[in-house]
């Protein structure tokens, strides 16, 4: 009886614990498992955690899809067939929807993966709403908080691709998603239940199939990762190649808007960006000096979760992660910062990627972060890499993927304590004003140039800002943003100068100023404190603000008052184009029509049809119709032919600019260093516009290495991404001595070249003018800022519609300047004060007795100046920069080079400047003084 109960229970035993492994057993992929490791060049590169690997009896995994494991050396896979794959699982498994947020700029789609256990996703919406709710605490009552948090889910996003020569992150998210969707570890099933993690699979999916295509058309048959054979295609997106990561402030880019609408739909707690480029793992968390504006529980998050993936990746066995060393926190314009300036928590990781998936033996003596050497034991970084890893395609998969579990794992384990920081931080934007902050910023309606007045409204709202119009009072008209809202501190950062601490231990970065007032040449006024400030009349704007101009008069001729508007140059353009009997004119000295008092660069149509006023309108500008013209001195417009060159080895700074063209409709031809070859340019063109490029003057005229050549960037059958937006059969070889030549001959035959900023090299230092040479900045340290700069020449036309003392956006740029006796050439300087040798001299002079200078100018010459240098950023040994020269206009033959020594086209940002070089291009024919 006994022996019978023992056996019963042995059996009841067995049975039980037969039945309990087979709900639990992980069945596994032994074959995939090893694949992994043979891939991994150490074992000390294999996370613990991958020593198996799930099978699924539902889900394909990347092995039985692609036939191949991620990571496999030598494969890459193009968008297409990693939205089929992810097609295929959504189609498969409960545990993931898939939606497509927009179309990139090229018409790819960019897709969205949403994942989480069954009941979550079943509540999707629900948790959407509660964490609206507690994006703006202004709409609940705070007592209720708590409760809400508890019946919220956290959502968790991942951003991959976003940087196409970062090849790593599109494979390794589909390893991801297959685990979290197949796995049924205890960590996986944590992750499921608690956290929702969104996944934008290919943010870039214009730049991941252009570098796909390379990969297999160049980079596959690299034997050493530094050769010096390119990585990457010459560009990604259609317009922007690495700054699609410094498009936060702009949100000019189809990728940029995908990213911020996600942000906005689902609210995640935390954003992660998967980069490549440190060794061997970097977890963000900056080392400061941070943004003030930043909230300090932000600030904390990213060290705590910095550690916590560490410490876990740590715990996996991986050697080489670290975190502190690289990047500052500063900048607030990168994709992923809409989290951190929208009270979430933005971070990134940079992996160490062979840009595809070759193995390559990686150098890392060399390389230093943050002044040490990555391979050398900090305290930020407890075990370092050797100087040197033979490092593979697999590796970077395994450290990005245990990075990311680990971060998945931090917000499934808090879920509620992000939640909860996630409101108050809202809470403490709205109350800041009551702690001693600002408490509202004021912009009058009525600027000079309305557009860019409604532009910045516009722009605040895309970054989620509230923005009143007052309707009524006194003040009607005026814009008010109240410092009392969910982002006001991302507001204020916005509207406000920075300043950026001199005496930081860290180079900044990237730029250090934004300030949008600056930026855009709006006057933004800030209102201290709430006493003495009505809110009477005040209406919240539900939609984007738009400008109608308004006309006066009458007659057939047309009159613009000059502003320097950036509508008018696209509006010239526009007229030209369907009037074929216009006359365009432009005023070469103020003067008035209609009693009104007219700037020089003043627009005169005559002879256009009836529905041009109402063009004019529609373009937001302001139109004095007259039965005749002011008796002037004015100058006819012929609109120029204009190209815009590019090189094939930087296109940077030049799809900025053709997006700025495009977008405003001014009309262009890009070309590239087979134009200048041919030759016949002024047949072609009447104004040649070099952008801002960098490499030297040897890079500029004799491009990629021909060593490397012929490299065709076409589109054909087996590359079929190629070729776009421009294709070459060779892209090495620059245009070389003739090309430069026929560029001379260009100027000389009348001509305009004007180049941007670095792109002066071409002009200056290949010697098609003579007049301009580079200078040595020596210890000028100069990170993009606002300063101060004046009008040297007065009434010289590219400085139409600018007062005497104006500012510009300016970085760390080469320096340019004319001899002593040219200094007519130079149309604008930085700074107020005179150069050294501009200074009268008021001492004794051997030879002439006599002399005695003017002792007023003297006393003028030697007077402090009024203005400061730096307006909004941060400038060392600025004495180095101020007085020098801006923009030069300099004749050379019949033609000219217009330089400027600054980019009034950068990034799409500092649209206060663009207008001097839309007064360069608009007066391309005025012959400068010689
Ligand atoms: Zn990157």
């Amino acid at each position: 009886m006994k022996f019978i109960t023992q056996l019963k229970s042995a059996v009841l035993l067995l049975f039980c614990l037969s039945f309990f492994t087979e709900i639990q057993a992980q069945k596994n992929d032994k074959i995939y498992a090893d694949l992994i490791e043979e891939y991994t060049t150490d074992s000390r590169f294999l996370p613990r955690s991958m020593h198996t690997f799930p099978a699924s009896s539902q889900l394909p995994s990347p092995l039985e899809h692609f036939g191949t494991i991620i990571g496999a050396p030598g494969v890459m896979h193009h968008t297409k067939d990693i939205y089929n794959y992810y097609k295929i699982l959504a189609s498969k498994s409960d545990r993931m929807q898939m939606v497509t947020v927009s179309n990139s700029e090229e018409g790819r789609p960019i897709h969205l993966l949403i994942i989480s256990s069954p009941e979550n996703l079943n509540n999707l919406d629900n948790y959407k709403q509660n964490l609206n709710k507690l994006a703006d605490p202004r709409k609940m009552d705070a007592k209720n908080v708590d409760d809400l948090i508890s019946k919220t889910k956290p959502m968790y996003y991942l951003n991959g691709g976003l940087h196409s020569t970062e090849m790593g992150s599109p494979e390794m998210l589909m390893e991801l998603v297959f685990r979290l969707l197949a796995e049924e570890s205890s960590a996986m099933q944590n992750i499921r239940d608690n956290v929702i993690t969104l996944i934008n699979p290919v943010s870039e999916p214009d730049g991941r199939d252009k570098q796909v295509d390379w990969y297999y058309r160049y980079t596959k048959s690299k034997k050493n990762y530094d050769d010096g054979l390119r990585s990457s295609p010459p560009y990604w997106g259609k317009y922007v190649f690495h700054d699609n990561n410094r498009d936060g402030l702009q949100v000019s880019q189809e990728l940029t808007k995908a990213i911020f609408n996600v942000f906005y739909e689902y609210h995640p707690v935390g954003m992660l960006d998967l980069h490549e480029s440190v060794a061997l793992l970097y977890i963000s968390t900056g080392t400061g000096p941070y943004n003030t504006y930043i909230d300090p529980i932000t600030i904390g998050e990213w060290q705590v979760m910095g550690n916590h993936d560490l410490t876990q990746v740590t715990a996996e066995g991986l050697p080489g992660v670290f975190t502190w060393a690289f990047y500052n926190g500063w900048w607030p314009g990168y994709g992923i910062w809409v989290a951190n300036n929208h009270n979430a928590t933005g971070r990134f990781y940079e992996t160490f990627g062979n840009a595809g998936a070759n193995t390559f033996m990686r150098d890392l003596s060399n390389t230093k972060y943050a002044g040490d050497p990555v391979h050398s034991r900090q305290w930020y970084r407890p075990v370092p890499p050797t100087e040197k890893v033979l490092w593979s395609s697999r590796n970077n998969v395994n450290y990005m993927q245990s990075g990311v579990v680990a971060s998945l794992s931090y917000a499934a384990n808090n879920g509620n304590q992000l939640l909860k920081n996630f409101y108050q931080k809202g809470v403490n934007n709205i109350n800041k004003w009551k702690q001693g902050g600002k408490y509202a910023y004021v912009i009058n309606k009525n600027q000079r140039d309305a557009n860019m007045t409604a532009y910045l409204v516009n722009q605040l709202r895309v970054q989620g800002i509230d923005v009143h119009l007052r309707k009524s009072g006194n003040d009607k008209g005026e814009y008010v943003v109240l410092l009392n809202q969910p982002y006001s501190g991302f507001a204020d950062a916005l509207l406000s100068k920075q300043d950026y601490p001199k005496t930081a231990k860290h180079n900044p970065y990237d730029d250090i100023a934004w300030t949008y007032g600056l930026m855009y040449g709006v006057d933004v006024k800030a209102i201290d404190k709430a006493e003495g400030f009505s809110t009477n009349g005040l209406e919240m704007l539900t939609e984007d603000v738009s400008v109608k101009g308004s006309d006066s008069g009458s007659g057939s001729n047309l009159i613009i008052n000059y502003k320097a508007q950036n509508e008018i140059l696209p509006l010239l353009y526009k007229v030209s184009s369907s009037n074929k009997d216009a006359k365009i004119k432009i005023s070469t000295k103020p003067t008035i029509a209609k009693k009104e008092a007219l700037a020089s660069g003043s627009i005169m149509i005559s002879g256009a049809d009836k529905s041009t006023v109402n063009l004019i309108k529609d373009m937001g500008l302001d139109v004095i119709k007259s039965s005749t013209l002011p008796d002037a001195s004015t100058r006819t417009v012929k609109l120029p032919r204009i190209a815009i060159y590019h090189t094939w080895y930087d296109t940077q700074a030049e799809g900025w600019v053709r997006f700025t063209f495009e977008n405003r409709k001014i009309p262009y031809t890009s070309i590239n260093k087979d134009d200048l070859k041919d030759g016949n340019l002024n047949n072609r063109f009447d104004v040649i516009l070099i952008p801002h490029t960098r490499g030297s003057v040897e890079s500029m005229i004799h491009g990629i290495d021909s060593k490397w050549g012929p490299m065709p960037y076409t589109k054909t059958e087996a590359y079929p991404h190629h070729g776009y937006p421009d294709e070459t059969d060779d892209m090495t070889g620059g245009p070389g001595f003739d090309g430069m030549d026929n560029l001379k001959n260009f100027v000389e035959n009348g001509g305009a070249v004007i180049t941007l900023a670095n792109g002066t090299r071409m002009a200056a230092e290949t010697g098609i003018t003579r007049e301009l040479t580079s200078l040595s900045s020596g210890n000028l340290y100069h990170p993009g800022s606002l300063v101060t700069t004046k009008i040297r020449n007065n009434g010289h036309h590219i400085m139409n519609g600018y007062p005497e003392v104006t500012h510009v956006f300016r970085g760390n740029l080469q320096m340019y300047q004319v001899g002593k006796y040219q200094r007519d050439h130079m149309v604008m300087q930085y700074g107020t004060s005179q150069l050294k040798d501009e200074k009268i001299y008021d001492g004794d002079i051997m030879g002439m007795q006599d002399y005695k200078p003017d002792s007023l100018a003297v006393a003028k010459s030697k007077e402090k100046p009024k203005h400061k240098y730096v307006l909004s950023g941060m400038v060392k040994n600025e004495s180095k920069i101020v007085g020098q020269g801006a923009i030069f206009d300099i004749p050379v033959g019949k033609g000219r080079v217009v330089a400027f020594t600054f980019n009034p086209l950068h990034r799409y940002l500092n649209h206060h400047d663009a207008p001097m070089l839309w007064n360069a291009i608009l007066n391309w024919d005025v012959k400068p003084k010689e």
